[in-house]
């Protein structure tokens, strides 16, 4: 990975809560072999005190619901020749599907391998999901564990 100061295009995700900026990389599993992928960790930021940083070039099509679980407090920059063409905020999404996988080792997703995994949010606060088949309640807030949110669990 090279840090680099801007991007001709692509996406730059900013305001990434400290800490969390790996685990939005591990999520969006870039093709590192095509892509030029920055990131810059524990930045001081005027607004909230420490952010971490990522910028990946010619890459715009990512998926926002699973980026607003990990980190609703990001915000997307879409790049083009230099120039922030769209800014969006982040929001908490309503109804997430193949983005969190359920713990419940009975639950129907466990066993049936293609089965898709559906959550509602439950509780906006602190960030709750629950299963649509079984009713396991998986909390986002603070726990973003690869047993619970990872892209590689999908490709299947
Ligand atoms: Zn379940």
């Amino acid at each position: 990975m090279v840090v680099i100061d801007s991007i001709k295009n692509g996406i730059v995700i900013d305001h990434i809560t400290a800490g969390l900026g790996m685990k939005l990389l591990e999520y969006l599993d870039i093709d590192t072999s095509q892509n030029t992928v920055a990131l810059i960790m524990n930045a001081v930021s005027n607004k909230y005190g420490r952010k971490d940083v990522v910028k990946i070039e010619n890459v715009f099509d990512i998926d926002l619901a699973a980026l607003g679980i990990i980190d609703p407090k990001a915000t997307v920059n879409y790049i083009e020749d230099h120039v922030i063409n769209e800014k969006i905020h982040l929001t908490i999404p309503e109804r997430v599907v193949n983005i969190i996988k359920c713990n419940n080792p009975r639950c129907v997703t466990s066993i049936e391998a293609a089965a898709p995994q559906i959550f509602h949010l439950i509780d906006r606060e602190n960030r709750e999901y629950r299963c649509e088949y079984c009713d396991e309640i998986i909390s986002m807030k603070g726990g973003y564990g690869n047993e619970i949110i990872h892209r590689q669990w999908f490709n299947r």
